[in-house]
């Protein structure tokens, strides 16, 4: 029998491994291990890539968000609306700051329904946080027109869209802030935790700058209240090495996405939908079905690795007790909690295992 974790990060670094391995020692070798010139190449081509001014490299996509809302001064009696499904990091960048999470129902796409959003806008409403799940661009064509009519902030949690696109702009460059990470196992994945933001507006990047190196923009000169959120030299150059790999590391996604895509045939289990004039980039491949707990065991006992992302929504999470939210309220996301299974999609995944996984599927039935 086959053993197919569901994710097996070290298949990521074999595939370059040449690279990775010059890079890390060349940056040893150079003696400068924070704010150097491997920074600042990332931060620039980085923002060259999503067709952004300017980026800002981070110590992780939670301060990327956490520092966007610091530095639009988003606090203390604020809303902000933010999808109900989604990972809870995007809810912390909000709270963190004092502000309110205003939840709104997904789209069949698993994002931000943009025909939801309105009705949840108040006096208090200061910005929109899209999150371009399992990564696929949220409606942004509708979101960006809301935003611009109320007068509110657009924020993009693009921790899981690198590189994807809705219309012909990529995620990142349609709010006035887009929030990346780098964890190792995103699609641009670091080997240890970093993130970066990117942003058109001077003002904001030079804001973020400081925040990032504790409000200083000279050493020593402390302007503003900062926190300690450097991305490292050694992050950088090897995330310039994926970075240099985007497009052969996209392809190997979306060859495994379309193998599921047009393998799968079983009336247990419903595949993603596509939304038209987006290009997903299949951070996860999630599946939805009614009888996941068999799904999942009967996979288990093949040899399949999943997961499920996520099995408590943010609203009931323990952490939100405060929010006094309860089971029922947001029932399309809590549904989605209850069917929703990842599958194993990685770099370096052989095409045997990718078959393998679509016929055990394939052949799972109710009955037994
Ligand atoms: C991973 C992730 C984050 C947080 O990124 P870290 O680098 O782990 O802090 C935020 N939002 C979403 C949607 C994520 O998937």
């Amino acid at each position: 029998m086959m053993k197919i974790n569901f994710n097996q990060l070290d298949r990521g670094y074999l595939k370059f491994k040449d690279e990775y391995d010059k890079t890390a020692i060349s940056v040893l070798e150079s003696g400068w291990y924070i704010m150097g010139k491997e920074g600042e190449k990332f931060e620039t081509e980085f923002a060259n890539f999503t067709g952004s001014k300017y980026c800002v490299g981070l110590n992780s996509g939670l301060d990327a968000l956490v520092l966007a809302f610091r530095a639009l001064e988003i606090g203390e009696g604020d809303e902000v609306i933010v999808p109900a499904n989604t990972y809870i990091a995007s809810m912390l960048g909000i709270t963190e700051n004092g502000a309110t999470p205003v939840f709104v129902e997904p789209d069949k796409y698993y994002n931000l329904d943009s025909t939801k959003i309105e009705e949840k806008i108040t006096n208090k409403t200061k910005a929109i946080l899209v999150v371009h799940l399992y990564g696929q661009a949220a409606d942004m064509v509708n979101i960006k027109s809301i935003a611009d009519k109320h007068n509110l902030y657009l924020v993009e949690d693009c921790a899981q869209s690198h590189g994807a696109h809705c219309s012909d702009r990529m995620t990142g460059t349609w709010g006035d802030i887009g929030c990346f990470s780098f964890y190792p196992t995103k699609n641009i994945g670091a080997f240890g935790d970093s993130g970066a933001i990117v942003t058109e507006d001077v003002k904001l990047y030079e804001k973020m700058k400081m925040l990032r190196n504790y409000g200083s923009k000279i050493k020593y000169q402390n302007e503003i209240l900062g926190v300690n959120s450097r991305l490292d030299e050694i992050q950088a150059a090897l995330l310039l090495v994926k970075l240099r790999h985007y497009e052969e590391l996209r392809k190997e996604r979306a060859n495994i996405a379309d193998k599921y895509l047009n393998g799968i045939k079983n009336k247990n289990i419903k595949l993603p939908s596509i939304r038209e004039g987006s290009k997903h980039v299949w951070h996860l491949f999630v599946i939805q079905c009614e009888v996941r707990e068999k799904l999942q065991n009967y996979l288990n006992l093949k040899g399949i690795g999943t997961q499920i992302h996520y099995p408590i929504p943010p609203h009931l999470s323990k952490a939100y007790d405060y929010l006094g939210y309860e089971e029922g309220n947001y029932p399309i996301t809590e549904k989605y909690a209850d069917t929703v299974l990842s599958l194993p999609l990685f770099e370096g995944m052989k095409k045997d295992e990718i078959e393998y996984v679509v016929d055990v599927i394939n052949a799972f039935k109710l009955e037994k």
